[in-house]
């Protein structure tokens, strides 16, 4: 099984499920490895390259050209396309982003080929590939067979173990070339995520509508009902944000804290936000609506805050803590600071 793995960065920094990925094309050859192909993309993204190697790569084919500085999809999706059909790979691995939603779809395009997205399993039996994905907000995992070829499939992040960094490790580097050919320009970029990122959290803290409900929080003089409500929900995620801080993880939200403007849409997770599958997931104030646990399904464990003993949110909990957010998460914040030291 030839198995390219497309290696997917921002500016030069990797997106951890790329080294998943890596991961897993290692582990198709059994005891006698195949050849692992890394597809480094961009400019002046010779670090990539060496750390594609180092998490397990045996060789990197990369088009480094000033032309593909910014992720697009005309250039990049040209570039892969040219590549697959020279080389003819039998798969295609992604890591599941949206960068790599619209390349995977638009070189497959391009092949003739299909693309399987959000796998959490891939078995590969000689030419046989079957992928396990969730569907129906995750209610269901569906087993697909691929037979088209090459095959691209995109992976779930965190679904898959990440292989150790091997420091100093090498391999061979072999330049290819880039398709430059665009229609689209990017003019720049705005920040609209901060801290660690939601989809590569090992620890994810969640605040819903409930952050905003401490009657006895007074606000400053002089606002109205509305942004009284918005400034005691940004006290509420100042300390969901604490103790996400002091475990190394990230702020979540449910689509209600989101609507009502206390936080940006890019922490929002559920079925029209982000899927998640950290290690923790720590819901604060949050009911536990179906859309919401669309997108917590794949976490480990998770634990709920919520003053209501019947909210749907404990179906699905391993621990649960019935109780006011306001006393409860800066509580846990001080005895995890004890507890690691910090
Ligand atoms: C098509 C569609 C897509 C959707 N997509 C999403 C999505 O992606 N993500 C998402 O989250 N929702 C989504 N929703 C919305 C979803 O149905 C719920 O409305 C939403 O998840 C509710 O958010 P919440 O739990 O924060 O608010 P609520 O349901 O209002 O729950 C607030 C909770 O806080 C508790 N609480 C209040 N005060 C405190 C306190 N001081 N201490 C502790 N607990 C307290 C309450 O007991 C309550 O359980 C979607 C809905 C639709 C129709």
């Amino acid at each position: 099984m030839k198995t390219f793995v497309y290696i997917d960065h921002f500016k030069g920094e990797a997106q951890p499920a790329s080294w998943e990925a890596l991961g897993l094309a290692k582990s198709f050859g059994g005891s006698s490895p195949l050849t692992t192909t890394a597809l480094v993309f961009g400019s002046g993204v010779d670090d990539v390259a060496k750390a594609a190697l180092e998490y397990g790569a045996d060789e990197v084919l990369l088009a480094d050209d000033p032309a593909l500085l910014d992720y697009r999809a005309e250039t990049y999706a040209a570039t892969l396309s040219a590549l697959a059909s020279s080389l003819n790979p039998d798969l295609i691995l992604f890591p599941t982003t949206a960068r790599t939603r619209e390349l995977s779809a638009m070189s497959a395009l391009d092949l003739n080929s299909n693309v399987i997205t959000d796998a959490t399993a891939v078995e590969v039996n000689d030419d046989n590939i079957v992928v396990t994905r969730p569907i129906y907000e995750a209610k269901l995992f569906e087993k697909v067979t691929a037979s088209a070829k090459p095959q691209f499939i995109t992976l779930r992040g965190r679904a898959f173990p990440k292989p150790d960094q091997e420091t100093g490790r090498t391999g061979t580097i072999t330049k290819v070339d880039a398709k430059t050919d665009a229609l689209s320009t990017v003019e720049g970029y705005s920040v609209a995520e901060v801290g660690v990122s939601l989809n590569d959290a090992g620890v994810i803290v969640s605040g819903g509508r409930g952050v905003s409900n401490n009657p006895s929080l007074q606000p400053p003089a002089g606002l109205d009902d509305k942004q009284t409500e918005v400034w005691r929900a940004q006290q509420g995620f100042k300390l969901v944000g604490e103790l996400a801080s002091v475990l190394g993880g990230a702020v979540g939200a449910s689509r209600a804290a989101v609507d009502a403007g206390y936080i940006p849409y890019s922490n929002q997770v559920g079925q029209t936000g982000k899927v998640v599958a950290p290690d923790l997931y720590i819901a604060c104030g949050i009911s536990g609506a179906i859309q919401h646990l669309a997108g917590i399904r794949s976490a480990k464990m998770v634990v709920a805050i919520n003053k209501d003993t019947d909210a749907p949110i404990f179906k699905v909990a391993r621990y649960g803590v019935v109780g006011d957010l306001f006393v409860i998460v800066p509580a846990l914040t001080e005895a995890f600071k004890k507890k690691l030291g910090k």
